[in-house]
C-alpha cells in the first residue's frame, strides 16, 4: 500500500496473484472510502490489507465503483460482507446488478470466457445498502472533504470516475486505457457497450477538471495528467477509424489489421513483457471484439438515417 496523494493509498489487489495489474484505493478522513475493490479472487487479500492499515470493521463507510466489470466490482459482496456499515457508490445502471449479480457474472464469464475463473464472481450486496450515483453525486469522506462522481461513459455506458475533492486526484477506471508498470498506455475498448466518441467527449470533460495527478486501475498514478488525456483522446480516434475502415473492408480480421495500421499494440506499449500481460488477459483481443460491435452498432445508425 502506497500513499499517491495525500490521504490516498493505492493497493495493488493482485489479480491472478500478479502484482501491477488491478488496483484499490483507500480514501482516509472520518468516513473511509474504498475506490475498486477489485476482483472477487483478491477479496482476501484485500480485506486483510485494509485490517492491518486500522480499518476494522466498522469503520469503512464506502466502497465506490467506477463500473460494474468483474475485475473492478468483484470483490463487493465480500468487501460489504467484511465491513457492514459501508455502503455501495455506483452509476444507476450499475445498482441492480450489484443486488443481483447473478445476470452480469454469467453474462461476463461468457464473454470473457478463458480469464473468467481469474476474476472470480460476485456475490449480491443488499439493496438498501446501495445509493445510485448520478454524474455530480458527492460522496463525503471528511468534515469538507468529498469524491465527486464525474460520469465517463466510453469504456462502458455506466463509467464514473472519482475526483478527490481535497488532493486533485482523479481515480479515472479505464476511461483513459491501460498503463502497467514499464509499458505505454493503451486503450482498453472491451465488449459490449463500448462507445468510441462518447468516450472521447468524457476525456474533454475530465481534462476540464484539471486533474492533479490521474490514477488508472490498471495500474496506478501516470507521469502527467494532461498528456495522459491528450494521449488516450488520440489512440480513441485511431482506434475509431481504424474500426470503421477495417470493418468495412473485412469485418473482425479487418478490424485487427487497421488497428495495426493505425496504432500498433506492441509499438504503443513499447515492452515486451507487458505486452505478454496484455495477452495473457485477452485485452488485446477484447479490443477487436468490443470495436467490432461498436462498428456493427454505427454500421445500424448510419443506415436508420
Ligand atoms: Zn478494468
Amino acid at each position: 500500500m502506497i500513499e499517491i496523494a495525500p490521504g490516498v493509498r493505492m493497493i495493488d489487489t493482485q489479480l491472478g496473484g500478479r502484482s501491477g495489474l488491478t488496483s484499490a484505493y483507500l480514501i482516509g478522513g472520518s468516513q473511509p472510502a474504498l475506490v475498486d475493490p477489485g476482483p472477487e479472487t483478491s477479496a482476501g487479500l484485500l480485506i486483510g490489507e485494509l485490517h492491518k492499515k486500522g480499518i476494522g470493521p466498522d469503520d469503512l463507510a464506502w466502497i465506490v465503483l467506477t463500473h460494474i466489470h468483474l475485475d473492478h466490482c468483484g470483490a463487493t459482496g465480500a468487501v460489504a460482507a467484511a465491513f457492514p456499515r459501508a455502503r455501495v457508490v455506483v452509476h444507476e445502471r450499475g445498482a441492480r446488478h450489484i443486488a443481483e449479480p447473478a445476470r452480469l457474472v454469467a453474462a461476463s464469464h461468457e464473454v470473457y470466457a478463458a480469464t473468467a475463473p481469474l476474476y472470480g464472481g460476485l456475490t449480491a450486496t443488499a439493496a438498501d445498502r446501495i445509493v445510485v450515483a448520478l454524474d455530480g453525486h458527492r460522496v463525503p469522506v471528511g468534515d469538507a472533504d468529498h469524491l465527486e462522481m464525474i460520469a465517463s461513459p466510453g469504456h462502458a455506458r455506466h463509467h464514473m470516475s472519482v475526483l478527490h475533492q481535497a488532493s486533485g486526484l482523479l481515480m479515472i477506471g479505464d476511461a483513459a486505457g491501460s498503463q502497467l508498470p514499464g509499458g505505454g498506455l493503451y486503450p482498453n475498448v472491451p465488449p459490449s457497450d463500448v462507445d468510441i466518441s462518447a468516450g472521447r467527449d468524457s476525456l474533454k470533460r475530465l481534462s476540464a477538471r484539471r486533474p492533479t495527478v490521474i490514477t488508472v486501475s490498471h495500474f496506478g498514478p501516470t507521469p502527467d495528467p494532461i498528456h495522459t488525456l491528450a494521449d488516450a483522446d488520440d489512440a480513441l480516434d485511431r482506434l475509431g477509424r481504424a474500426a470503421m475502415e477495417g470493418y468495412r473492408a473485412g469485418g473482425r480480421s479487418g478490424i485487427a489489421a487497421a488497428v495495426d495500421r493505425y496504432i500498433p499494440i506492441a509499438q504503443a506499449i513499447g515492452n515486451p513483457e507487458v505486452l505478454a500481460q496484455w495477452q495473457w488477459l485477452s485485452w488485446d483481443l477484447n479490443n477487436i471484439l468490443g470495436l467490432e460491435i461498436w462498428a456493427q452498432r454505427q454500421m445500424a445508425e448510419q443506415a436508420t438515417r
